[in-house]
């Protein structure tokens, strides 16, 4: 390594550092920070109370994803605390003088599924935002952190965040992915191995030929679920890839000032011999499509594999998978292909783009949704959904037995009407499979790629996608 060899992480963090504070943290500088009605209204009392302005209003924008209806956003919205959220970020963000996309703009959706479409996200900036899914914006080479409620008043009020810088683990996937197997297996199984807590105190750099192969939306798909494996963001280094995508975009520089922003934002990737204070390698030829089975994003198996037996296992996690094995009704041993489902659900901000809707369409196509089996196809922005309507993918879900709703977070959290009921088990392309997480405190769900959630429709029951396609 040069003296001088740096990875991202340290090029963006040194970049951003106001100063180091007495703590240890560093005072780091938020390029952008997006709002949601969810996290922000407390932030803007507190704000109030301490009768501070925002400080960078136009570093600000806000959507609303987590409550709005995905079956009618008709104002007023049906449920009155919905609607009353809506009216608080209005007010705040009209107040504050604060871009919001709301429904009526045409460009609202889940807040990581916009700010990458409208060219927000950018290599080299500092994102925060008050969700834990932050991480996304990291596919284009950004240091983004999902931060509390107390944090978004912080960077409301000074746009900085006090933080501890992480350490970095670079993350090489190798080799090429076989057909039916996508970047949500590839983020499942890097979780798998190094465990929901394995990335602590760390950021990971995702690199490799099958990172390198992938776009740009199968590239937010892996930073999205970097909080999932415990890691404080995620990144992919900016490259042609990610330039390109974000040419012509509206919040994009334009004309000469894009051709000296796509300069800077090359020199920013990790030196050749950049340290890391770890590495691992995984070979993405090996991997097979991955579905999990347990109460964590970290509790998952190959379609093809058995779930685990409890005497196998190390004796200290016996009893957090036996915990796991009876919450989901599910027996140490047996295969987890076959498995029946009750609710299909495709969406979110890990795979509610419009590549996502475009491969579980050509497995739709296949077939018909069976009868009893709730479908619901849910897109990740108003512009996806306007792209998905462009090229005819709601006529296909349609007439394969799908609900096509419209823009929102929908069942992922289940903080609107798009709920499990009871004991469901959900096959779902989000990202959380904690207990109760779908909305009802006995739900189940089984996180697995937009495609296997598809094939688990059109039969019943977890499916390998590769027998369809
Ligand atoms: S889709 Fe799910 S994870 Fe993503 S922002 Fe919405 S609730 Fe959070």
């Amino acid at each position: 390594m040069s003296k001088s060899a740096k990875n991202l992480l340290d090029k963006v963090w040194d970049t951003h550092t106001v100063r180091e504070l007495p703590s240890g943290q560093t005072q780091l500088f938020i390029g952008l920070h997006l709002i949601h009605e969810v996290t922000s209204p407390q932030a803007f009392a507190m704000l109030q109370a301490l009768n501070l302005p925002v400080r960078f209003p136009q570093r600000t924008f806000a959507t609303v994803d987590h409550i709005i209806p995905t079956e009618s956003q008709q104002r007023p919205l049906a449920d009155s605390l919905a609607e009353e959220m809506l009216l608080a970020l209005e007010k705040n963000t009209r107040d504050n003088g604060i871009t919001l996309f709301d429904p009526a703009s045409g460009k609202q959706g889940i807040v990581h599924v916009i700010g990458p479409e409208l060219g927000l996200t950018q290599p080299g900036m500092t994102i925060a935002c008050g969700d834990s899914h932050t991480s996304t914006h990291g596919a284009f080479g950004a240091i983004a952190i999902g931060i509390g409620t107390s944090q978004v008043r912080d960077v409301l009020a000074t746009q900085c965040l006090a933080i501890e810088r992480p350490q970095v683990r670079r993350i090489e996937v190798t080799g090429k992915l076989c057909s039916g197997v996508y970047a949500k297996d590839v983020i499942l199984t890097i979780i798998r191995e190094l465990g929901v807590k394995g990335g602590i105190g760390f950021a990971y750099e995702y690199a490799g030929p099958v990172i390198e192969a992938m776009t740009v939306e199968e590239r937010l798909t892996v930073c999205n679920m970097s909080i999932e494996g415990g890691a404080r963001c995620g990144y992919v280094n900016p490259d042609a890839v990610s330039i390109e995508y974000l040419r012509g975009r509206q919040y994009s520089p334009r004309g000469a000032a894009f051709e000296r922003a796509a300069k800077l934002w090359r020199s920013l990737a990790s030196d050749p011999d950049a340290d890391y204070a770890d590495r691992v390698e995984i070979d993405g030829s090996k991997l097979a499509p991955v579905v999990t089975w347990g109460i964590n994003p970290g509790q998952s198996v190959a379609v093809d594999e058995r779930l685990p037996r409890l005497a196998d296992q190390p004796r200290e996690e016996q009893a957090q998978l036996a915990e796991a094995f009876e919450y989901m009704g599910l027996t140490p041993g047996d295969p987890l292909e076959g498995t029946p489902i009750d609710v299909a659900f495709i969406g979110s901000c890990t795979n509610g783009r419009i590549s996502d809707l475009r491969e579980a369409a050509r497995v739709a196509k296949t077939g018909k949704v069976v009868p009893g089996v709730r479908a619901l196809v849910v897109p990740g922005s108003q512009a996806v959904a306007r792209q998905a309507e462009e090229e005819g993918l709601p006529e296909i879900f349609r007439a394969a037995g799908f609900q096509w709703r419209q823009a929102g977070c929908s069942m992922c959290l289940a903080m609107n009407p798009d709920k499990l009921i009871g004991r469901e088990m959900a096959a779902s392309s989000s990202n959380r499979n904690f207990k109760g997480r779908q909305g009802s405190p006995t739900g189940r769900t089984l996180l697995m790629s937009p495609a296997m959630v598809a094939a688990a429709a059109l039969r019943a029951k977890v499916t390998d996608v590769r027998e369809i396609l």
